[in-house]
């Protein structure tokens, strides 16, 4: 193909904030898909895939992590400039993620616990989600992300439509597939009737509670199910516990916690530092 004649393909960036890299190795997982997506977009940035970096603007960034230094909140605002679409992916960029359990303690009390010297440490004192800080024109959940649902949001960015993408309860998968009802029979409690469908019912499947690593479902009654369950003999604490995992800090989940119990008594007292321990 000559120079005039080639096609420019649509740039696609990946960025990482505070976060595990699950969600980015989801791309990676596409495998056969990822070759098709290579020949559709032009991977300008992707750390994890290669070490070629290609100078923005970019037509679709995908961000995985929370805020959690003033580096972040200067570096989101750059990548949210140079990005025509910014598509937020996983429960850490959407929530705040696990590390945002920090919210609910005295600043500085986690790292107090697993670092000989937590002063060396530059961090806020609050994980963030990147909505807080910038304009975000597509949330993808789940920890880590379903990869067909990543593929989906990307194909429909690229046709210029709207992602279809479940915003249902992870209940109606698990029925789908034919999965005895777990909080029914009694076995566990059970986050599935509040939590967004995406992973296909996986948990209940091999017969463990959802504990909502997809964050809150729409319309989510999270009183409602508590209430239920509590009735059917699950403790206060274990329910707050389950609320104030990946998605703490998701606002229903939040609220369900705190209604249950005092958020800082289910996490635990502030624990002792590391100096004190050794
Ligand atoms: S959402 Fe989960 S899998 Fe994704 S980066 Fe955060 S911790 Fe990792
Ligand atoms: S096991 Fe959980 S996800 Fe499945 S139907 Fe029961 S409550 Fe819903
Ligand atoms: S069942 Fe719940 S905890 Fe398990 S993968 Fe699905 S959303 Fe996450």
């Amino acid at each position: 193909m000559s120079a005039d004649t080639a096609v420019v393909r649509p740039t696609l960036a990946v960025w990482k904030f505070a976060s595990c890299d699950g969600c980015q190795l989801s791309l990676l997982d596409l495998e056969p898909e990822l070759l098709a997506i290579t020949r559709a977009v032009r991977i300008a940035h992707f750390t994890e895939m290669t070490r070629a970096h290609v100078e923005g603007p970019y037509d679709v960034s995908l961000v995985e992590g929370s805020i959690t230094t003033d580096d972040d909140v200067a570096r989101i605002l750059e990548v949210r400039e140079q990005s025509r679409y910014l598509v937020t992916i996983g429960a850490c960029a959407a929530t705040g993620g696990i590390q945002a359990l920090r919210n609910f303690v005295e600043p500085g009390a986690f790292p107090a616990m697993v670092y000989a010297h937590p002063e060396y440490l530059r961090a806020l004192d609050t994980s963030t989600p990147v909505s807080a800080h910038v304009a975000v024109d597509y949330e993808l959940r789940g920890c880590p992300i379903d990869r067909f649902q990543l593929l989906e949001v990307i194909l429909a960015l690229l046709a210029h439509r709207r992602p279809i993408v479940a915003t249902h309860s992870v209940c109606q998968e698990c029925k789908a597939r034919g999965t005895v009802c777990l909080a029914v029979l009694g076995e566990s409690a059970c986050l599935g009737p509040v939590t967004r469908a995406g992973c296909n019912a996986l948990c209940p499947s091999v017969g463990r509670g959802c504990f909502g690593c997809f964050g809150p479902s729409e319309g989510a009654n999270v009183d409602s199910l508590t209430q239920w369950l509590r009735s059917h003999g699950h403790a206060d604490v274990t329910l707050a516990r389950l609320l104030q995992t990946f998605n703490a800090a998701a606002p229903d989940f939040r609220e369900g916690a705190t209604n249950l119990v005092a958020t800082k008594v289910t996490l635990g007292a502030p624990p002792r530092s590391r100096k004190e321990r050794l």
